[in-house]
């Protein structure tokens, strides 16, 4: 069997989950095994609809008293008990910041090795991996071959696709865990005072780095022109202060993926590059027609920031676009 993590939002199932699910429904494929998911919290068996669609026959609903709120070791105890349970040859997860803590937890305490960053699969005598290194800046073809092959799939490298099949069966599991395993656990959420379009779904990103000086009025104004738009920015300009790290893109930060991302400023690091580089085009307004980002930028506009963008937005009020 290949047992998949499952991230939600009650109930609905997040975007790196599905491609999670999608890899996972190919392995499980091609080394003749069944597919199932494991999920916590209580609305936990409301995705039996979206990950069946998806390929998955039984979601493991995680039923536990200490369980509701993420506890990373704990998560990771449940994950392995289910899948010693279900006779479990590969685990899988989306490569998120949960998903890749609950598996390397799972690693840990099994003493099996956890591959990462994992953008293919073949399956034979033993897992053929084809993943992600150093940002994804080098690509690493490796052998997995153990007694439960653990591996997390990179965010934005697969595209999630449905089979049509109907809801998954729902069942529930309630593990054994240690005191140890609630060494840490979520006490407390604090939300983001961000506004506006997550940038994990925007469809237009606007991002200013340390070429802004710290003046960001002309990029919102711009951003607010255009819909379903996120502001983002780079370390330099959270560094300084300028804006929160939840508008950080990069391998500390954001890895998103929009139709259009439009760096101003920004020299454009192999750091920054991680984060941005799922765009589908990448528009770079940059002074220096040396920086990196213009080589890597599908347009470029070599000229002052504090220029274009106003002159732009102008046109865009011109234009009568609101
Ligand atoms: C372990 C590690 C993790 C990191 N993680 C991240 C990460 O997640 N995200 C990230 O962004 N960085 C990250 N970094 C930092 C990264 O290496 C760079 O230092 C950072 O991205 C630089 O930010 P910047 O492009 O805004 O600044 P700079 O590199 O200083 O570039 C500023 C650019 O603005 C241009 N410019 C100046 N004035 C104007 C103007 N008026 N109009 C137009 N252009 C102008 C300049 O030509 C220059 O290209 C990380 C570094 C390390 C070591």
């Amino acid at each position: 069997m290949v047992l998949t993590l499952v991230e939600h939002d009650s109930g609905a199932v997040d975007d790196n989950s599905l491609e999670a699910l999608t890899l996972a429904r190919e392995v499980a494929a091609d080394a003749g095994e069944a597919l199932e998911v494991i999920a916590f919290g209580p609305e936990a068996g409301g995705i039996a609809d979206e990950v069946g669609a998806h390929g998955a026959e039984v979601v493991n609903v995680v039923d536990h008293v200490d369980l509701d709120d993420y506890a990373p070791e704990a998560y990771a105890r449940a994950v392995i008990q289910c899948a010693k349970e279900t006779g479990t040859e590969a685990v899988m997860a989306p490569g998120t910041d949960r998903g890749s803590e609950i598996l390397a937890h799972a690693g840990a305490k099994l003493g099996e090795t956890m591959a990462a960053e994992v953008t293919a699969v073949d399956v034979g005598d033993t897992y053929e991996l084809t993943r992600q290194r150093w940002g994804g800046t080098l690509i690493e073809h490796s052998d997995l071959d153990a007694d439960t092959n653990l591996l997390t799939v990179a965010p934005n490298e697969v595209s999630a696709s449905e089979t049509g099949d109907g809801p998954a069966a729902v069942s529930e599991f309630t593990p054994e865990l240690e005191d140890s395993d609630l060494r840490v656990q979520l006490t407390e959420v604090e939300e983001s005072d961000v506004e506006g379009v997550p940038l994990a779904e925007a469809r237009v990103v606007v991002s200013g780095g340390r070429g802004t000086d710290g003046d960001f009025s002309e990029i919102e104004a711009f951003a607010d022109y255009l819909p379903n738009t996120a502001v983002g920015s780079s370390r330099a300009a959270v560094n300084e202060g300028w804006r929160p790290h939840d508008d950080q893109i990069g391998q500390t930060g954001n890895k998103i993926a929009p139709e259009i991302y439009i760096a101003c400023g920004i020299s454009g690091a192999v750091q920054h590059m991680v984060g941005c580089k799922g765009a589908e085009n990448i528009l770079a307004v940059n002074t220096d027609p040396e920086a990196a980002i213009i080589q890597k930028a599908d347009w470029a506009v070599t000229a002052d920031l504090h220029e274009v963008l106003p002159a732009v937005t102008d046109e865009l009020e011109n234009r009568g676009h609101s």
